[in-house]
């Protein structure tokens, strides 16, 4: 049966505890899980593009940490898997720990050195091996905001970014804090991606420029990962009832 998973990580580390950040064992438990049940790792525009006979999993990481070159790479290469990575164009170049609202309290502690982003040549590296590299915007802003002049620039500017410093295409984009909305998914229609992947609480229905992903953190244990993969729990998570429990349950975390 056809059945396409979307998974959304971050960084890989032994010990940095960022919620965004999961360890080497647990990609790699997590990753071998999906394989023993049949699914094939492939990139984002294959899965989506190649609607498959059977079950693909494309394993997504934002942000172009350096850990995911360091540490996934031989993971999913052991297990026949490749991967796609979403950079903030405006990073690769330079030399400083990459920063925004989200990470940056990480900066002057003593896992400052996760935040190292890969550069070019690295992400090149990958692309070499067959991952895909999309764009995760220029500089890593909540999209929403932004004025329509400013989302061009993040939008078409990374693009375009990601074109020159690796010489391919860039078709894809992962939506920064997956922040989206209509004014965005026009934007991003106007930069000509052909898909573009969101991280919601709640799985939404699926469009080319507005893909859910199931996002996975540090706290996801072994049976929470099982279930947030399960079939059946993605079809709660995309019905109304998922986001009636969902909204009670932020209500009564405060958050
Ligand atoms: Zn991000």
């Amino acid at each position: 049966m056809s059945d396409v998973l979307v998974l959304c990580y971050h960084a890989v580390s032994e010990d940095w505890p960022a919620p965004l950040s999961v360890t080497p064992d647990a990609l790699e438990r997590q990753l071998s899980l999906l394989a023993r049940h049949g699914f094939r790792g492939v990139t984002l525009t294959s899965a989506l593009a190649d609607p498959p006979a059977e079950r693909v999993v494309a394993v997504t990481f934002d942000d172009a940490y350096r850990s995911v070159r360091e540490l996934a790479w031989p993971i999913l290469n052991r297990l026949g898997m490749v991967g796609s990575v979403y950079v903030p164009t405006d990073w690769p170049e330079r030399t400083e720990p990459m920063r925004w609202p989200g990470i940056d309290q990480w900066i002057g502690g003593p896992h400052e050195a996760e935040l190292a982003g890969m550069g070019w040549a690295e992400l090149g590296e990958l692309a070499d091996a067959g991952w895909e590299i999309g764009s995760h915007t220029r500089s890593h802003p909540r999209l929403p905001e932004l004025d329509d002049d400013r989302l061009d620039y993040e939008l078409a500017g990374s693009r375009e970014a990601c074109e020159a410093g690796l010489g391919r295409r860039c078709d894809t984009l992962a939506y920064p804090y997956g922040a989206v909305d209509e004014r965005v998914l026009r934007a991003a229609d106007r930069a000509r991606y052909r898909y573009a992947v969101t991280l919601p609480q709640a799985l939404h229905s699926p469009a080319p420029l507005h893909w859910p992903r199931v996002g996975i953190y540090h706290a996801d244990t072994r049976w929470r990962f099982a279930l947030k993969v399960s079939p059946a729990a993605r079809r709660l998570r995309s019905s109304p009832v998922w986001s009636a429990i969902d909204g009670v349950r932020r209500r009564v975390r405060g958050i």
